[in-house]
């Protein structure tokens, strides 16, 4: 699903984020991906997202060469991929129902499927009974269901979440852990940047280690 091969990715300012990384994740993997602050995180997976370009080396997502995706192909290759943040970035503006159906209509789906699909993913995340609701008053760990909700609605065959767990208690963050096994049951291929190591431990999966740029542990299945 995801492979790098000899990867480096130099910014502008002359930092080099992530250097010669070599790392595959199969399908249906569910992998950690941990290291330190500013170890390389974020810039692997913009690189996964195609919001950063890698400046040497080779990178493989669902099996298609990435750099022959132009710039105008980018909406339509992200449509396969869930993205979780860790302050879920839901807009209160708007209820429940219409945070998660915001990649439907974005995506163009038809009216009566998007009705479908959001009852579908929340009813996955546990809250159905709460479609009408502002989001603004649910809870830290409902809200982060949301946003889970969201990221799997349109089925993407990799979700990719950012210390998703990072505003919430130990409790609320086993139960969003719980959740990402699930959708890795059904087949989801789940990358998780996290500094909780205790989590880590709990969930017995591959852990992928980065410190300054390199992959020091992890980078490929046992
Ligand atoms: P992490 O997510 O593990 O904290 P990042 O990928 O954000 O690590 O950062 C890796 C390194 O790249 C850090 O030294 C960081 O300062 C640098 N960096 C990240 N983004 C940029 C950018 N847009 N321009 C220049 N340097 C950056
Ligand atoms: P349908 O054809 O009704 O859209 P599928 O047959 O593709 O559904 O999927 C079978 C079941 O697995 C459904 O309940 C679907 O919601 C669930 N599922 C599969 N992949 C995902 C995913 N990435 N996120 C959420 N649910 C999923």
């Amino acid at each position: 699903m995801i492979r790098f091969q000899n990867v480096t990715k130099r910014y502008a300012t002359g930092q080099e984020a992530l250097s010669r990384v070599d790392i595959q994740i199969d399908r249906g993997e569910m992998v950690f991906l941990t290291g330190h602050s500013g170890a390389g995180k974020s810039t692997l997976m913009k690189l996964i997202m195609l919001m950063e370009r890698p400046s040497n080396g080779h990178i493989e997502i669902g099996g298609r060469d990435t750099s022959a995706i132009r710039r105008s192909g980018i909406a339509h290759y992200r449509r396969d991929i869930g993205v979780v943040f860790q302050n879920h970035q839901l807009l209160f503006d708007r209820s429940v129902f219409d945070n998660v159906a915001l990649p439907l209509q974005v995506a163009g789906y038809q009216h009566s499927d998007i009705g479908r699909r959001v009852r579908a993913a929340l009813d996955k995340v546990g809250l159905l009974h709460k479609e009408r609701v502002n989001p603004v008053t649910l809870s830290g760990g409902e809200q982060q269901r949301v946003g889970i909700a969201r990221a799997v609605v349109n089925k993407p065959a990799l979700v990719l979440a950012d210390e998703p767990t990072g505003n919430l208690d130990p409790e609320l963050s086993a139960e969003i852990m719980t959740l990402f096994r699930q959708f890795n049951e059904l087949g989801v291929t789940l990358m998780i940047a996290t500094h909780d190591i205790d989590l880590i431990e709990r969930m017995n999966k591959r852990v992928l280690q980065l410190a300054e740029g390199r992959v020091i542990a992890g980078g490929v299945p046992q």
